[in-house]
């Protein structure tokens, strides 16, 4: 019988998960499929109740459903307890569980497109929200050197670092005593909104102080080099956009539900091929 996958959110019709998952289901010649599921916040409880009882075998969660899920599922992962989020549900028997794939999906990029291990990093994060806290439990967890963190609202950085489970040196500043240390970090991670489509003049701080050599990720994908990746490209860092995140949150989950490990390059050129473009 064909296994039922899927992406629950609100909005969904934007989705690049299903054109991802079936093209891989497709290519395993694995019989399943995946269907992008338009769930409201009301809906939520219900919809959970129902994917558990028709069979489905796992599931991707989005906005604005990351932690509202959390109190329906059977279980969840420590690291996606730590981060208050889960982005992806897998069914063992007739439980079903909840991860977070997001954090690690951008280790897995870093690691792939820098060649370089989180352990040698001083990293310095820019942005407090889900993603930012994803992103800075997943490298604790995995023993970056040191990381800071900074955001408009100091305080909402420093709940963050307050509530981190795994153990690390970590400062909390605001953005403009960031923009005087930058000097400092070997890798800097942009996770908040600005300079995403359609704001793409816009940038959360500025690089003038950036050394040469540091590599500067930002985990939008829309534009692919955003204004900041400009600058940060400019003064000879290198650069890396939210596409390869975007890919490996979903081959992560991709492996937890089926076991296999899915052709990453097939996946990032089906989703190019969707965002019309090429990477920056
Ligand atoms: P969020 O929870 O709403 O957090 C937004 C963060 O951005 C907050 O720290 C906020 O600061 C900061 N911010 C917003 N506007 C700002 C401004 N004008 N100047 C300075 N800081 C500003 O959002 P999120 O869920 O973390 O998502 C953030 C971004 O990550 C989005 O662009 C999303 O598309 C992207 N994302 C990408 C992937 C991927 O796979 N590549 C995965 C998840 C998310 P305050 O706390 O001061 O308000």
């Amino acid at each position: 019988m064909t296994a039922l996958y899927g992406v629950i959110g609100d909005p969904i019709a934007h989705s690049l998960s299903p054109a991802m998952h079936n093209d891989a289901f497709r290519a395993l010649q694995y019989d399943a499929y995946y269907h992008a599921f338009h769930i409201t916040p009301e809906n939520l409880e219900t919809a959970v109740k129902g994917m558990k009882a028709i069979g489905v075998a796992g599931f991707n969660v989005t906005i604005p459903h990351k932690t509202a899920i959390m109190p329906y599922l059977d279980e969840i992962d420590p690291l996606a307890e730590a981060i208050g989020a889960v982005n992806t549900v897998v069914r063992r028997g007739g439980s079903l569980i909840g991860y977070n794939t997001d954090g690690p999906g951008f280790i897995q990029a870093f690691r792939e497109e820098s060649g370089k291990d989180v352990k040698t990093e001083k990293v310095l994060v820019i942005g407090a929200g889900g993603a930012a806290k994803a992103i800075y439990y997943s490298l604790a967890k995995e023993g970056a050197a040191a990381i800071d963190l900074c955001n408009r609202n100091v305080e909402r950085a420093a709940a963050i670092q307050r509530a981190n489970p795994f153990s690390c040196q970590s400062d909390v500043l605001g953005l403009k005593e960031a923009e005087t240390r930058l000097g400092e970090y070997t890798l800097i991670v942009q996770t908040t909104p600005v300079g995403m489509h359609p704001d793409t003049e816009a940038q959360p701080v500025s690089l003038e102080n950036v050394k040469p050599g540091t590599f500067v990720s930002d985990i939008i994908y829309n534009p692919f080099e955003t204004k900041i990746l400009k600058e940060a490209r400019k003064r000879g860092a290198r650069t890396q956009n939210g596409l390869g995140m975007f890919i490996y949150q979903g081959a992560i989950a991709f492996k937890k539900w089926t076991g296999i490990n899915p052709d990453t390059d097939r996946m990032k050129s089906i989703v190019l091929d969707k965002l019309g473009g090429t990477l920056c």
